[in-house]
């Protein structure tokens, strides 16, 4: 057992709550010569009959101690009286440190204030002291020692017992004939022991733990087992109180030759454990349904970032494949700033695609181009889907190029537009091919004539019109005469030469941009003539037949000359080409007929023909 204590050396007066050790180390101070201690009959047991009870003298000795008072009051406290008895005469932990504290008060020659355990034999847990050094008349240094109890057992017993919220029983054995333990008896009950097993705490002392309860007799192999090994054990008993089921529980302890029980009214804690194991399972509940949601927010937030990264991507992914296709490419927005364009877009109309994108048309294309647009995207908003046009653009360092544009209204997820997106397809190769191939199939190889279906065409266009609005067209037809003989006479290529000839001269002499030419078949051309009738056409034909047959071939046999036939008509209400064509050839026929190298105007057509084409 450790010596607990306490010890105060200086401003004992003031650090002490005992009034009685304050009195007596006052009284020392002042019995006190300076330099010197006290003289002994001044703090002798036997003028102070008061006192004497709780004081002790002790006499040095070379080794030990002498005790040659002992007060009553300790004697009956500690059980034992020490008169005539040394220090030596005992050992252990506790007499050693009481001899080393008087000893040091003798060193000091200052009185010493000590709380410290008492053995565990005594009745006292610890002593409180005043050790005052003093001498005798002989000069010899003595020890007077106050000592009071500060705790005693018992108190402290009866204290822990009444204050303790668990029931305490003390049980002593009973022991049967042949000295083995037949049942116990209550020999100490505090007052929440006769709380918890509802009866009176007197009634109880005394009696056999059976006869009280019954079921008792269940818990006596558990008490003598704790006899008889020692071995503290802990049950717990589900009993009746009043009618009310009530849960206890009981833990044995042997206490020499006794069995310490304590009582626990388990009750409430066992109903409160329960409703914890409910609401524990209602909060594993809780705890699940959060973590499921915890588990969903995350998903969420995952499923958001893919969606944003894939948006990136996305976003990447058109800007990369913008640039990547070959061909120029915009996104207007619908307030008409440019939203998007590649670089290709960019270069069309000089620009870098950093240095135009949220522009306005006005601010990068050339001015009528932007005004064309802004009508365009008027168009489309108005009420298309998509949009095609052509157009040429002067592109800077390739020349006038012919760009195909096709452009679409985008919409949102709403259907709502939000902007305008579009492809410009260089064509201009593809264009001026286009062209030529429309040329070729519209004009005759050799002459560059216009071919008999352009003419067609055209003579069908005027025809319409003329049913519309009377707007007048003749139709000329020539053929050389003779040219058979042309040809036999001086050779094919010659024969080209004169229809090269007489094409270029017709072509010259009628009204540029009105009058069509083209050559019909063989030797023979025609002459459309919008918006002439049939005696001006009359008058054309005889000019052109004049000139060709003036016109001089040169030949290595010398120059030559040929001559052609005409015949001209007129359109008339209600005919049709193919009515007007046969009478311009039949006019033609006339002049062949008539001696070749003339022009004849075809008669209106008769009603039998009329009747014929209708
Ligand atoms: P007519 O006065 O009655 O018209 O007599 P003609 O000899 O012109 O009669 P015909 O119309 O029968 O003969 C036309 C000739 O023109 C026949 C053909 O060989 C020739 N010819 C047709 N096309 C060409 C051509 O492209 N080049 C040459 N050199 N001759 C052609
Ligand atoms: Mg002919
Ligand atoms: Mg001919």
């Amino acid at each position: 057992m450790p010596v607990v204590h306490t010890e105060i050396a200086e401003h004992i007066e003031r650090l002490v709550g005992n009034e009685a050790i304050v009195r007596l180390y006052r009284e020392w101070l002042d019995a006190a010569p300076a330099d010197d201690l006290p003289a002994f009959e001044s703090f002798d047991p036997a003028a102070r009959p008061s006192e004497a009870g709780n004081l002790m003298v002790i006499e040095p000795e070379e080794t030990s101690l002498l005790y040659v008072f002992y007060g009553q009051r300790i004697a009956n406290a500690t059980g034992f009286d020490m008169t005539g008895r040394r220090t030596s005469d005992f050992d252990g932990e506790i007499a050693a440190f009481a001899e080393q504290k008087y000893r040091a008060t003798l060193e000091s020659r200052r009185p010493l204030y000590l709380v410290a355990n008492a053995s565990s034999a005594s009745a006292v847990v610890s002593w409180e002291r005043l050790i005052m050094p003093v001498r005798r008349a002989d000069g010899t240094p003595v020890i007077v020692c106050y000592s009071v109890p500060l705790v005693r057992k018992a108190e402290v017993l009866d204290g822990l017992m009444e204050a303790s919220t668990d029931g305490i029983a003390v049980l002593q054995p009973v022991r049967g004939m042949d000295g083995t333990i037949a049942d116990f008896r209550y020999l100490m009950i505090n007052k929440r022991a006769g709380e918890i097993l509802h009866r009176d705490t007197d009634s109880l002392i005394g009696a056999l733990v059976t006869t009280v309860f019954q079921e008792a007799q269940n818990r006596l192999p558990i008490y003598r087992e704790v006899m008889e090994t020692g071995i503290p054990r802990q049950f717990e008993i589900d009993s009746e109180v009043d009618g009310e089921p009530r849960s206890f529980r009981l833990s044995a302890v042997r206490a020499g030759d006794k069995v310490l029980v304590t009582l626990a009214d388990i009750t409430e804690m066992r109903r409160m454990m329960e409703q914890l194991e409910r609401q524990q399972t209602d909060l594993q509940f809780a705890n699940d349904t959060l973590h499921d949601q915890a588990a969903d927010l995350v998903t969420l937030v995952e499923t958001i970032e893919q969606a944003r990264t894939d948006a990136l991507s996305a976003e990447r992914f058109v800007a990369e494949l913008m640039e990547a296709v070959p061909i120029p490419l915009f996104y207007w927005n619908l307030d008409g700033t440019l939203r998007r364009a590649n670089r290709h877009y960019a270069a069309v109309y000089g620009h870098t695609t950093g240095s135009i994108v949220g522009k306005r048309p006005e601010d990068i294309l050339p001015p009528h181009v932007a005004k064309f647009l802004r009508e365009q995207n008027a168009k489309l908003i108005e009420g298309g889907d998509s949009q095609t046009y052509e157009g040429d653009v002067e592109v800077p360092g390739r020349g006038r190029r012919r760009f195909v544009v096709h452009r679409a209204l985008m919409r949102d997820l709403e259907d709502r537009p939000v902007g305008i997106a579009g492809a410009m397809l260089d064509l201009t190769e593809e264009y001026s091919l286009r062209q030529e191939l429309e040329r070729l199939a519209s004009t005759d190889p050799m002459t560059g004539l216009y071919n008999r279906r352009v003419f067609m065409e055209r003579l069908e266009e005027r025809a319409t019109q003329f049913e519309r609005y009377g707007t007048p067209v003749s139709l000329v037809i020539l053929d050389v005469d003779h040219f058979k003989s042309v040809n036999d006479t001086y050779g094919h290529d010659f024969g080209d030469t004169v229809l090269v000839g007489l094409a270029r001269l017709l072509r010259d002499k009628v009204r540029q941009g009105i009058d069509l030419v083209a050559r019909f078949g063989g030797e023979e051309f025609v002459l459309l003539l919008p918006e002439t009738q049939g005696p001006a056409a009359a008058r054309m034909a005889e000019r052109l037949r004049a000139a060709f047959a003036e016109f001089a071939f040169d030949h290595a046999s010398g120059p030559k000359r040929f001559s052609a036939s005409f015949g001209i008509a007129e359109l008339t209400r209600g005919e049709d080409v193919t009515g007007l064509l046969k009478r311009a050839d039949d006019a033609l026929y006339r002049s062949k007929h008539e001696g070749r190298n003339r022009v004849s105007l075809a008669e209106p057509p008769s009603d039998r023909q009329m009747c014929s084409a209708g």
